[in-house]
């Protein structure tokens, strides 16, 4: 048995994944433990995921200065600046 290294509980030998914490483990080629990462990168890696999904699927637009894709509730155009750009873009087409 062997200790986490995150939480201090005891985990199996070799496991990738502490049961208590949630923190997962890659290990070097002496069995050593090589890689954490913690449970709160797990969850925030997690979030971003859904965040970007969440961004991905609102609606879009065109850009009419530039060209650049447009996403619901922005303001400005990250590209260019063109402001408004959402509402006086033109309609984004699916390629
Ligand atoms: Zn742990
Ligand atoms: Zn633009």
């Amino acid at each position: 048995m062997k200790n986490c290294p995150v939480c201090g509980k005891e985990i199996q030998e070799r496991t990738t994944k502490c049961y208590s914490c949630h923190s997962e483990f890659t290990y070097g080629k002496k069995g050593r433990i090589k890689y954490i990462k913690r449970s709160e990168d797990i969850i925030n890696e997690r979030r971003m995921e859904i965040e970007k999904k969440r961004y991905e699927a609102l609606p879009k637009k065109v850009c009419i200065t530039c060209g650049n894709t447009v996403r619901e509730g922005e303001y400005y155009c990250q590209l260019c600046g063109e402001e408004d750009a959402y509402n006086g873009g033109s309609t984004y087409f699916e390629e």
